[in-house]
C-alpha cells in the first residue's frame, strides 16, 4: 500500500494524516460492546480524505483502485458495530462535507450523503412543513448516508416501518470502486443492495428520501408500577389508529431513575416508564386513552415550566437508552432483539422473568409489514463474553431473534443477509474487494455458507440458488 504515491495523486483534495485525527476519524461507537472494544481498539486508517463533490469521490476511488488502497466510507461515525472502522487501514472517506440539501418537493427530499438528519428536517420544515419519516435517535449528529448504509430504523418506525421496507428510501446514487468508477442510480428493489451494506458495494453520493407531514411533537412520559403494564400500554396504544404517535418506548425500572439523570426528578426508582412523542392534535385523545390505563403521566413537555437542560424524549430511547446507562455504569452493554408476534408480549415476559435485573428490558414498538411488532434493546449487566453468549442463546432458544451487536461483520450482526444477488452486485461494483474490507464474510471466505436459515431484518434480495 503506497500511501505516499496515493497522496501525490490526491493533490489538491482535503487530506489529513495527523495520527490523532486519523485515529479519531477511524472510530465509531464500537465501544458500546465490550467484545468489539477488545477486538477493534487498535484499528486505524492511514489517511482521511474529505471530498466536497461527486467528482472528487470519483477521483479518490480511481486513485485508491490504482494503488490497491482500501476505502472505508464514513458519515458521522455514530454506528455501533465498528461499521465505519477501517479494518485493513487505508483511506477513511469522510463524506461529512457533501451535506447539501439539494431539492425539496411534496413528499421527497434530495440531499448529499453527509447531510445531518436534523439539518434535513430543518430545511424541509421551513420549506413546506415536511419531515423525514424516520430517524435514529442520533438525529442531531448522524448523516443520511450513514443511516441508509449502516442503520435500520428508529423514531417514526411505529408509523413507517424500517429502512428495509420498500418506499422508505426512494433513490440512491452511488459510485463504484473500479479503475474508472461508474455512477449508478438505484431505485425500487435495487436500493436494497446498498442499504445496510456498510459501504461495501458503493459510495453513496446522493440520497432521495420520502417525507411526511411535520408536527410539533409533544414529549410525554407515562409511569407504571409494573413493567409488563408499561409494555401492555405501549402495545394497546400502538394499535390506536386515531392517535398519532411517533415514538412508543417502554423502559423497565430502575433504568429511568438510575440512568436518565436529567429527568430523574420525575421518576421513582421502582417506576417503569413509556416514553412517547404525540402529535399536538392527538393529545386529548391520548390523555383519554391513558386515563383508562394504570399509567400516571409523570412528564409533559407542553406543561413543563422549565425544559432547560432536558434532552428531547427521543434521546432517552433507541440506542440513547444504552448510552445513558453506559455513561453512569461503564460495565453495561446491550442486545438487539425482536419478540415475534402475535404473542410478542409473552416472549418479553418470559425474558423479563428469566433474567430480572441482569437484563433490564427496553422495548421499541414498530410497525412491520402492516402489523405492530416489538423490538428490544435490553441492557445487559455484562460479566463475561461467555455469559453474554449464553444470554443470547437463551433468547434464541425461547424463540426471540437476536441481531447481535457484538459482531462487526454483516452476516454475524444478523440484520443483513448476504445472498447470491448481493455477492454478484459486489463483484460488479468492487471487483478487488477494496470497499470496507473485512465486513462481508461471504466475500472474504469463499467457503462461507451464506444460505443461513436465520431471520434477517433486511432479507435476501432473491432466494439464493
Ligand atoms: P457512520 O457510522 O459514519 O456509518 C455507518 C455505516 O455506513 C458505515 O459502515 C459506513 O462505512 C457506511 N457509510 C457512511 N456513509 C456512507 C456513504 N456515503 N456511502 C456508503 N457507505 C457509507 N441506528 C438506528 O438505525 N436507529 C437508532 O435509533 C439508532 N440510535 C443510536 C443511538 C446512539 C446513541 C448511537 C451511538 C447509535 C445509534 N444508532 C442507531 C446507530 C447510528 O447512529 C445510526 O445508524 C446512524 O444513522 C449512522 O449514521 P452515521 O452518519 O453516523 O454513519
Amino acid at each position: 500500500m503506497d500511501i505516499a504515491a496515493l497522496k501525490h495523486d490526491l493533490d489538491g483534495l482535503k487530506i489529513d494524516d495527523h495520527p490523532a485525527i486519523v485515529q479519531q476519524k477511524s472510530r465509531d461507537f464500537y465501544w458500546y460492546s465490550p467484545v468489539l472494544k477488545q477486538q477493534l481498539d487498535h484499528v486505524t486508517g492511514d489517511l482521511i480524505v474529505t471530498p466536497k463533490t461527486e467528482e472528487e469521490v470519483i477521483r479518490v476511488l480511481a486513485a485508491c483502485h490504482r494503488h490497491g488502497v482500501p476505502v472505508t466510507p464514513r458519515g458521522s461515525g455514530t454506528g455501533n458495530y465498528g461499521q465505519a472502522m477501517p479494518l485493513s487501514g487505508g483511506v477513511v472517506l469522510n463524506l461529512a462535507e457533501m451535506n447539501a440539501v439539494k431539492a425539496i418537493a411534496p413528499g421527497r427530499v434530495v440531499t448529499g450523503p453527509g447531510a445531518v438528519l436534523a439539518e434535513i428536517d430543518r430545511a424541509t420544515r421551513a420549506h413546506s412543513g415536511q419531515e423525514l419519516r424516520m430517524s435514529p435517535s442520533t438525529y442531531n449528529t448522524a448523516s443520511i448516508g450513514g443511516f441508509v448504509a449502516g442503520g435500520s430504523g428508529g423514531v417514526g418506525s411505529i408509523r413507517w416501518g424500517g429502512l428495509r421496507d420498500l418506499g422508505n428510501v426512494i433513490r440512491l446514487r452511488t459510485v463504484t470502486m473500479e479503475a474508472e468508477p461508474r455512477v449508478m442510480e438505484l431505485t425500487g428493489e435495487d436500493v436494497l443492495k446498498v442499504m445496510h451494506a456498510y459501504g461495501t458495494n458503493g459510495i453513496i453520493t446522493e440520497v432521495e428520501m420520502p417525507l411526511t407531514a411535520a408536527y410539533d411533537w409533544i414529549d410525554v412520559i407515562v409511569g407504571f408500577d409494573d413493567f409488563m403494564d408499561a409494555a401492555g400500554f405501549g402495545d394497546d396504544l400502538a394499535v390506536q389508529d386515531g392517535i398519532l404517535a411517533k415514538l412508543i418506548t417502554p423502559i423497565a425500572a430502575p433504568i429511568p431513575y438510575d440512568y436518565f439523570k436529567r429527568h430523574q426528578k420525575f421518576f421513582r426508582r421502582d417506576q417503569s416508564i413509556v416514553v412517547l412523542m404525540i402529535a399536538p392534535h392527538a393529545m386529548d385523545a391520548f390523555l383519554a386513552f391513558t386515563a383508562r390505563s394504570k399509567g400516571e403521566i409523570v412528564f409533559r413537555a407542553d406543561k413543563e415550566a422549565d425544559l432547560k437542560g432536558l434532552p428531547p424524549a427521543y434521546e432517552l430511547t433507541w440506542n440513547h437508552t444504552t448510552l445513558r446507562a453506559i455513561r453512569v455504569d461503564p460495565t453495561i452493554t446491550y442486545l438487539q432483539a425482536r419478540y415475534p408476534s402475535p404473542d410478542h408480549l409473552a416472549h418479553v415476559k418470559a425474558m423479563v422473568d428469566r433474567f430480572g435485573d441482569e437484563v433490564p428490558s427496553h422495548l421499541e414498538f414498530i410497525r412491520f409489514d402492516g402489523a405492530i411488532g416489538v423490538a428490544g434493546l435490553p441492557l445487559v449487566r455484562f460479566t463475561t463474553a461467555e455469559r453474554l453468549d449464553e444470554i443470547i442463546r437463551i433468547h434464541e432458544d425461547n424463540g426471540c431473534w437476536i441481531f447481535n451487536p457484538h459482531r462487526y461483520t454483516l452476516e454475524e450482526g444478523g440484520m443483513k443477509q448476504t445472498d447470491a444477488v448481493q455477492l454478484a452486485f459486489k463483484r460488479e461494483t468492487d471487483p478487488q474487494g477494496l470497499l470496507n474490507p473485512g465486513k462481508m464474510i461471504a466475500w472474504e471466505n469463499p467457503d462461507y455458507d451464506y444460505r443461513s436459515g436465520k431471520s434477517f431484518l433486511f432479507k435476501g434480495l432473491r432466494k439464493a440458488g
